[in-house]
């Protein structure tokens, strides 16, 4: 992580925290090709583990009448080659309905289950605010996903009287260093990711979802300018390209229990 990360008040320095492990939470398959996929792509690269859990099965993406019955198959299967293009096998999927997502605790105490298994060094989410810019990035989905995600990593996670089935199955209670959030408003944006070397593999792993885009050359164009101002943005040099999170320190050397 050393060469490709740039920060504005972020509370992740690259220099001092090693990342081993990574565990990224999304709702459908796609949403983390279009959000990190470049930052990936570098972390698998220099040798981070990096899991996938994908919240529902994108059982309301496509576009073809037909092929409803057809779409939670396809999808995964498009997941798992769009993974493997960046270096990630280990993919998780917790079965919710495609547009019917909620932070309920059914789904906190999964995602706290799946943290407590894999212990990452970062948590990847989506933002549980709204972005007003491009509202097309807050899909109901998206924001159920980052609310049930932040309200796992504190206080349940850390917790070990909290889901205590968890505890009596052996899981123990984590303190999670970092949670990274991404698809959330620009005003929350801190720390910036130049992934100008890996905009090529990540549009290759956007590409793989061909049952959600009816126009590629578009969407490739899109989001290559997308990437570019998101450098813009992040004060990296013209032409470069990159992404940007919003990160969180949830414990550091500082952090007291309670507030
Ligand atoms: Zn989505």
């Amino acid at each position: 992580m050393e060469t490709f990360a740039t920060q504005v008040h972020s509370p992740f320095d690259p220099e001092h925290h090693r990342i081993e492990r990574v565990l990224c939470f999304t709702a459908h398959p796609d949403d983390i090709d279009f959000g990190a996929a470049g930052t990936i792509a570098a972390w698998t690269a220099a040798g981070v583990q990096v899991s996938y859990c994908i919240m529902t099965d994108g059982d309301a993406g496509g576009f073809d009448p037909d092929k409803r019955e057809e779409v939670s198959g396809l999808r995964n299967a498009e997941q798992r080659r769009a993974a493997a293009l960046v270096g990630v096998t280990d993919i998780h999927y917790l079965h919710q309905r495609d547009g019917y997502l909620e932070p309920s605790h059914e789904v906190i105490r999964e995602v706290v289950r799946l943290i407590r298994q894999l212990r990452p060094d970062v948590v990847l989410s989506m933002h549980p605010e709204r972005n007003w810019t491009r509202i097309q990035k807050s899909h109901p989905d998206h924001l159920a996903v980052g609310e049930a995600v932040t309200r796992a990593v504190y206080p349940a996670l850390e917790n070990p009287f909290a889901y205590p089935e968890l505890a009596e199955a052996g899981l123990e209670a984590y303190k999670l260093p970092y949670l990274w959030l991404f698809a959330g408003p620009e005003e929350r944006e801190n720390h910036f990711v130049d992934v100008t070397g890996q905009v090529d593999g990540k549009l290759a792993a956007i590409h793989v979802h061909a049952s959600q885009h009816p126009d590629v050359d578009a969407m490739d164009r899109t989001v290559r300018t997308l990437m570019l101002r998101t450098a813009e943005r992040g004060g990296l040099p013209a032409g470069h390209s990159a992404e940007a999170f919003h990160v969180v320190s949830v414990n550091g050397p500082g952090t007291i229990a309670g507030f």
